[in-house]
């Protein structure tokens, strides 16, 4: 039997490939989204499918769709983008919770929040493990998203036993691919654009610090296999891949990848950034039987591809909304 899902965040990079992933198994879409870091031209190639329609607004808003699961991605994802306006971070993060968890609560249908490793901040646990409490600044700069997003599981857990609401938390670490914007600001999207145009790869601080990177396909796997879990599977189960890297590695892999002649440019590491990130995926592998399928040559292959144009969907002219 089909359903409609509602994709909060669904012109962004992970929500995009969320949408196309249902349509593809057959669901109706409808996609929320206020288009602050999303792209229209993201989801230009569904607007013609019957199943897939756009609903252009703030998460933050009340939602008046009738659906059948809800999947919570609103929200600025990159340092660059979710520190230029924190208030708003914060506001989409609780407020946008909020919102979604009353509808799910109206409805009585599953919601699932795309919550993230920083809820571990700069983690004294390493691997993370989902009992890990983590060790957050709650006011330095990244803060609006950690905290926001600490709290937005909190008013998950709280409509939960509140209210008995239906919810999914997925703890996701660093995914990466295709439409992500070129001038996004993450690590892996800025230093292929950079090495694709021959400018210096930007390292924050030595690039000691690690990472561990999950293909954006592996990612929406992974969401789907958890909101297709029975209702009193809630999370937070962490969502990644346990290879680690060095930041100074990833930048030596994409270098020899696209055989670039781009040097390294050492630059001061920003405030509160995490020292080092790895997930513990056992839980996800026992309660999902999920794992990463894909590996990070392979993914970093993929994206470069996308970002020389070579691999990127065909795309509509975004004029058309
Ligand atoms: P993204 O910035 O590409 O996508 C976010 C989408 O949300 C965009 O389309 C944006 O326009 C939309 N949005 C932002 N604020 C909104 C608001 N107030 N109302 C409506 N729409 C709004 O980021 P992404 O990487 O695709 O991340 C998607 C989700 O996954 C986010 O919630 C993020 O916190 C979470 N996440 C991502 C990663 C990652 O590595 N990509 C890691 C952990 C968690
Ligand atoms: N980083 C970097 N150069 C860049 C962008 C990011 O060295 O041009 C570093 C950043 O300081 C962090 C790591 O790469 O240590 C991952 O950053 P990203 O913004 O991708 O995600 P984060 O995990 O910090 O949220």
């Amino acid at each position: 039997m089909s359903r409609t899902i509602l994709v909060t965040g669904g012109a962004g990079f992970i929500g995009s490939h969320l949408c196309q992933a249902l349509i593809d198994r057959g669901d109706g879409v409808v996609c929320l989204d206020n288009f602050s870091t999303g792209d229209r031209a993201n989801i230009a190639h569904l607007l013609d499918n019957k199943n897939f329609s756009v609903l252009v607004q703030d998460v933050a808003e009340p939602i008046t769709v009738e659906v059948d699961e809800i999947y919570n991605l609103a929200c600025p994802a990159s340092p660059v983008h979710y520190q230029r306006d924190p208030v708003q971070t914060t506001r989409t993060c609780v407020l946008g919770a909020i919102s979604v968890l009353e509808l799910a609560r109206k409805l009585g249908v599953p919601v699932l929040q795309a919550s993230t490793s920083e809820i571990y901040g700069d983690p004294e646990v390493h691997p993370q493990i989902e009992t890990y409490v983590g060790h957050v600044n709650p006011i330095g700069p990244r803060a609006c998203y950690d905290e926001g997003k600490r709290c937005a599981e909190t008013l998950f857990f709280d409509y939960h036993r509140q209210y008995d609401t239906k919810i999914k938390i997925a703890r996701i670490f660093n995914t990466y691919g295709p439409n992500m914007a070129p001038d996004d600001g993450r690590v892996v999207s800025n230093f292929i654009v950079q090495a694709l145009s021959g400018n210096p790869l930007t390292i924050h601080g030595t690039g000691s610090q690690t990472r561990s990177f999950c293909y954006v396909d592996d990612t929406v796997a992974a969401l789907i296999a958890l909101m297709d879990t029975p209702k009193g599977v809630t999370g937070p189960i962490n969502i990644g891949n346990p290879e680690e890297h060095t930041v100074r590695g990833i930048a030596e892999m994409i270098v020899a990848a696209i055989a670039s002649s781009s040097s390294l440019d050492l630059r001061p590491l920003p405030e509160d950034d995490p020292r080092r990130r790895r997930p513990d995926i056992n839980l996800a592998l026992t309660v999902l039987n999920w794992s990463p399928t894909i590996s990070l040559n392979e993914g970093l292959a993929r994206t470069i591809d996308y970002f020389r144009g070579e691999g990127a969907p065909a795309r509509k002219d975004a004029s058309a909304f």
